[in-house]
């Protein structure tokens, strides 16, 4: 059950890219539990991003899904368009549609690369420009981009997603930074092991071992990040900017 305050969000309109499955879906869940208009970003997935839909319907708010390759900067302009359209400017974003390739190094090809790297963090540049003018006008806003541990430390077996989500993170602060005094406030979270569908085609022995080496001995769920999501996109996180907050069971201790 979410610890968010009931109705925090309430009339703000939320965009959540990859808001079909996993992290984006709890995400999409707590936030209409919270009264915002939500929504729901897919690209392929659209039996998925319904069923979100009708998560957000069940607890009583507004929920539109939208298809858009993220990646794409003429496809989040429209879905941005068709947002604004239906529900409103966006009052809140969430930076969460991602991809994972889990390979050995040498097989990081440049498709591999530019996937990653235009999926996960020129997706959130993207959406980023097509909202801050409209919050800008406004004089509110707020981003949460979903980073991982993987972008604070060395990572052999996905290093183009790695690169990708230090970016997310370094994004993150020049953003914050370049907003902070209009009201808009960018952060991050950046999750360790969480199950869903992005880690199904990792060996179980690897989840397993990430797991035994984790402090707290097990891996997250989603609704754990989505509860720091909402954290950051509240007012309970008022004094916060360019920060990223690690959700990991302990598996990364920032100094
Ligand atoms: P997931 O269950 O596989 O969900 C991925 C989501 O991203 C889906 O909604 C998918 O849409 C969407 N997506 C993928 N490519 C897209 C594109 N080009 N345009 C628009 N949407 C796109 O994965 P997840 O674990 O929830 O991951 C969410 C975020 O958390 C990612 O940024 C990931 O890197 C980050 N993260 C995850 C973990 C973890 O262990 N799970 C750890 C750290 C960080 P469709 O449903 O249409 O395919």
């Amino acid at each position: 059950m979410t610890k968010t305050n009931p109705r925090e969000f309430a009339g703000k309109v939320v965009l959540v890219t990859g808001g079909s499955r996993g992290i984006g879906r709890a995400c999409c869940e707590l936030l209409g539990r919270g009264g915002a208009h939500v929504a729901i970003n897919y690209v392929s997935n659209e039996e998925a991003a319904r069923e979100t839909a009708k998560l957000v319907e069940a607890v009583g708010s507004r929920a539109q899904i939208v298809r858009a390759d993220v990646s794409k900067s003429d496809q989040v302009a429209s879905m941005v368009e068709a947002v604004r359209q239906d529900l409103g400017p966006v009052d809140l974003l969430v930076n969460n549609a991602g991809v994972f390739d889990f390979i050995p190094y040498d097989q990081t090809t440049l498709e591999v690369w530019q996937r990653a790297l235009d999926t996960n963090l020129t997706s959130a540049y993207l959406t980023a420009w097509a909202v801050k003018d409209e919050m800008l006008v406004r004089g509110f806003g707020r981003i949460v981009n979903v980073a991982s541990i993987a972008g604070l430390g060395p990572r052999a077996n996905c290093m183009a997603y790695a690169a990708s989500k230090a970016g997310m993170i370094s994004f993150t602060k020049s953003l914050a930074e370049a907003l902070a005094a209009e009201n808009i406030r960018v952060n991050a979270v950046a999750p360790g092991l969480i199950e869903t569908d992005i880690v199904a085609d990792v060996d179980s022995q690897v989840l397993d071992n990430l797991a035994e080496s984790t402090p707290m001995k097990r891996h997250g769920a989603a609704s754990e990040i989505a509860e720091v999501v909402g954290f950051l996109l509240s007012e309970r996180s008022s004094f916060m900017t360019g920060q990223t907050i690690v959700a990991s069971g302990g598996r990364v201790m920032l100094p």
